[in-house]
């Protein structure tokens, strides 16, 4: 069998759904869906041999997918990417056991794709053919992308402040883009005000029950990654929430396939100082989080002043011992260039917020120099070319001292990059 999904459950009040029903939220109360397996039937039927010897991508993980017959997959490469050891940004910040899983590389530069990529084909299978979502960026890109190879149309509303690169994507891969001036849950809210009569699905974070699933197989490649011995901690940045209650649903589900033990990392969930609903409901002990005013952020990814999850990603950080911080959009720069010249990687601002969060708990000490720290880069830092400047300078080569001009400033560089 390819998928061994049973039913949904509501997160909150425990009414069961048949799976098999184009759903949003639980009909019952408004909370979170999630998809359910049959576990006991996967453990008999699958090891985790059988997966390592799968060619790679998301897909190899199809039992604990929500896709029932693989002609609906539809599929860009997503997953399978890298956990790179980063000693060098390790020792800068203060961890002997750094790693970094590198989602820039997914299909259009985000991990969005894997939420996006597992919803959008089990929609389909379930009769979907036009797709309404508001997004703060990558998730409008990524929703263009496949529904153009999945032959779907796709309505994106995004904040007209969106990167650049969103916009343009959205537009090459022919989706209906419209631009709103203001936030995501401004846009939010015209989608849902559309949607009944134009006939779309809803694909808002959490609004429907298959995109935490998709970015559940974050959780299932790092235990693998790991030998499945999960890291210290896992510091990521928060905006929907979908990746950190994904990644908390995925350790459930593999220790009760006997695959891991009950041990898990701390949660650890960075926003921006801009935009920190769920920073300040964790500080003030509540279990759900209020709207945040004016949210402002250069982390467009996390700018995300509202989410319907906000319960289940307080219920992770809590149950697993972890924190949540903020960081500013000064911090995220300085780490864009840290972290790129340490490691080669190109950090989107939301991973550059990762590292200043990571830096500020090791300086605390919440976190352990000799524990596995594992950061989130969740986008290519590609997508953002607005957000930075080039440092170089600029020599006329036919001034008649061009050759020491260029000699001066190869000079001058070469003084300043030993600091
Ligand atoms: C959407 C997004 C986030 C936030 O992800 P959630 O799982 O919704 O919290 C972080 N980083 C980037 C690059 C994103 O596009
Ligand atoms: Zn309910």
């Amino acid at each position: 069998m390819y998928s061994f999904l049973t039913d949904l459950e509501c997160t909150t009040c425990g009414t069961r759904y048949d799976a098999d029903r184009i759903m949003n939220v639980c009909p019952a109360c408004g909370k979170v869906l999630y998809a359910r397996y049959d576990l006991a039937a996967v453990k008999r039927a699958l090891t985790r041999e059988v997966i390592a010897q799968r060619p790679r991508g998301m897909w190899r993980w199809h039992e604990l997918l929500p896709v029932r017959d693989a002609v609906h997959v539809i599929s860009l490469g997503e997953g399978d990417t890298p956990l790179l050891p980063a000693p060098h940004l390790g020792e800068r910040i203060g961890s002997k056991r750094l790693s970094i899983k590198e989602e820039g590389l997914n299909p259009t530069g985000s991990f969005k794709a894997r939420g996006i990529g597992a919803a959008i084909s089990r929609a389909r299978e379930l009769g979907v053919r036009t797709i309404g979502m508001p997004s703060a960026g990558n998730a409008g890109s990524a929703l263009a992308a496949y529904a153009a190879r999945g032959g779907l149309q796709a309505y994106v509303f995004m904040p007209s402040d969106a990167p650049l690169m969103n916009q343009l994507e959205c537009d090459v891969f022919g989706a209906r883009l419209v631009l709103v001036d203001g936030l995501i849950s401004d846009a939010g809210r015209l989608v849902r005000a559309l949607a009944p009569d134009r006939g779309w699905f809803d694909m808002s974070t959490l609004r429907e029950p298959y995109r935490a699933e998709g970015k559940k197989t974050l959780g299932l490649e790092l235990a693998e990654q790991c030998g499945w011995e999960l890291p210290g901690a896992i510091v990521y940045p928060t905006g929907g929430g979908t990746g950190i209650v994904g990644m908390w649903k995925a350790f459930d589900e593999l220790e009760q396939l006997g695959w891991i033990g009950s041990k898990r990392p701390k949660m650890i969930s960075v926003q921006a100082e801009g935009c920190a609903p769920i920073v300040r409901a964790y500080r003030a002990g509540q279990s759900s989080a209020s709207a945040w005013e004016g949210a402002t952020t250069s982390a467009a990814g996390i700018r995300v002043p509202a989410a319907i999850g906000d319960y289940l990603i307080l219920d992770a950080i809590r149950a697993s011992g972890g924190t949540a911080l903020t960081v500013s959009d000064d911090d995220i720069a300085r780490e864009t260039r840290e972290g790129g010249r340490a490691e080669g990687i190109f950090f989107a601002p939301e991973g550059a917020a990762t590292v200043a969060g990571a830096r500020a708990l090791l300086a605390q000490g919440v976190l352990q120099p000799d524990e596995h720290v594992v950061l989130f880069n969740t986008g290519s830092g590609l997508i953002y070319p607005e957000l930075l400047k080039v440092n170089a300078p600029r020599v006329d080569p036919h001034a008649s001292d061009a050759v020491d001009q260029a000699a001066r400033w190869v000079d001058g560089i070469e003084a300043s990059s030993v600091l």
